[in-house]
């Protein structure tokens, strides 16, 4: 039995008592209005133009499940079911880990050295709901972009994300890391890896606990898929091939001294929106290739 019975409210109590009970969120007041479009079904500044409006009593049993949950820590992303990187809107699950703005650098990283013209091979390892490979794909139609992932489950979401944009030059394979693409050899290698050392306090804080830990959780000090994939990286490049990877904001001089130890050119920090060192870049040897 409810405590009350449900009542009609209008769009202006709705909202504000759910960021009374958001008040514990960085941004009440825009995940109530996210979560009410969604349970509404209107978008948001139909919801801000009409605040007198009532709603009915199922949408407002809707929109408080989705409050309570979003209360108890579950992402918006989840909750809603999509989230945009790239402006491009993604379906994302609990399978996949919520796509984040700072991966954007990743992808502006890999364009710059994705000049239009030839037909460039692209590995995205560990690609998830495939946020990184379909922003590249969708920039460089020319590109041939692979994505792996260990997970059948968020390669299913990458696959129904690839059709619904329509983007044909991607293709998905299931497997750790290089196991997926065993003989295979890229000219630009991209990924977002597990990169939270296991026992971090983050992972059972805010948003964290409800994405999954293998998209996550890396090791004792976080590096250990970054290890694994700096190590495969010279089998897998091309001649003068180029490997990008995000990694945790302490972590950008070790993840150098890594591929400086791995023999890499070239090697470079990057700095994401927030002006946090995210991303490194590092290019292959000249070799035979
Ligand atoms: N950037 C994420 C976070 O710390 C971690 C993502 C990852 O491990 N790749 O919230």
């Amino acid at each position: 039995m409810p405590e009350t019975d449900p009542v009609e409210k209008s769009i202006a109590i709705a909202l504000a008592d759910a960021r009374e009970k958001l008040s514990g969120q960085l941004d009440a007041g825009r995940e109530a209005e996210i979560l009410l479009g969604h349970a509404a079904g209107v978008s948001r500044s139909q919801l801000l133009a009409h605040p007198e409006r009532l709603l009915s009593v199922d949408q407002c049993a809707v929109f408080e499940n989705l409050v309570g949950r979003r209360a108890d820590g579950e992402p918006v992303a989840y909750l809603i079911g999509c989230r945009e990187f790239w402006s491009l809107p993604l379906k994302v699950t609990p399978a996949t880990l919520v796509p984040r703005p700072e991966t954007e650098t990743l992808v502006e990283q890999a364009l710059i050295r994705l000049p239009p013209g030839g037909k460039p091979e692209v590995l995205d390892l560990g690609t998830g709901c495939g946020a990184i490979a379909l922003a590249i794909a969708s920039e460089r139609i020319h590109c041939r972009v692979t994505g792996t992932d260990l997970a059948g489950e968020a390669l299913q979401v990458a696959r129904e994300n690839q059709d619904r944009l329509a983007l044909h030059n991607v293709d998905w394979v299931q497997g750790s890391w290089y196991q997926a693409v065993a003989h295979r050899k890229f000219d630009l290698i991209v990924s977002n890896p597990p990169y939270v050392a296991d026992g971090d306090p983050h992972l059972v804080q805010g948003d964290l606990p409800h994405e999954p830990a293998l998209a996550l959780a890396s090791g004792s000090d976080g590096l250990d898929a970054i290890r694994q994939i700096v190590d495969g990286a010279p089998s897998h490049l091309k001649k003068s091939g180029w490997l990008l990877l995000e990694h945790g904001f302490d972590q950008q001089k070790s993840v150098l001294e890594l591929l400086i130890a791995a023999g890499f050119d070239k090697v470079c920090g990057h700095k994401d929106l927030a002006g946090i060192p995210r991303v490194v870049s590092a290019k292959a040897q000249d070799g035979p290739g």
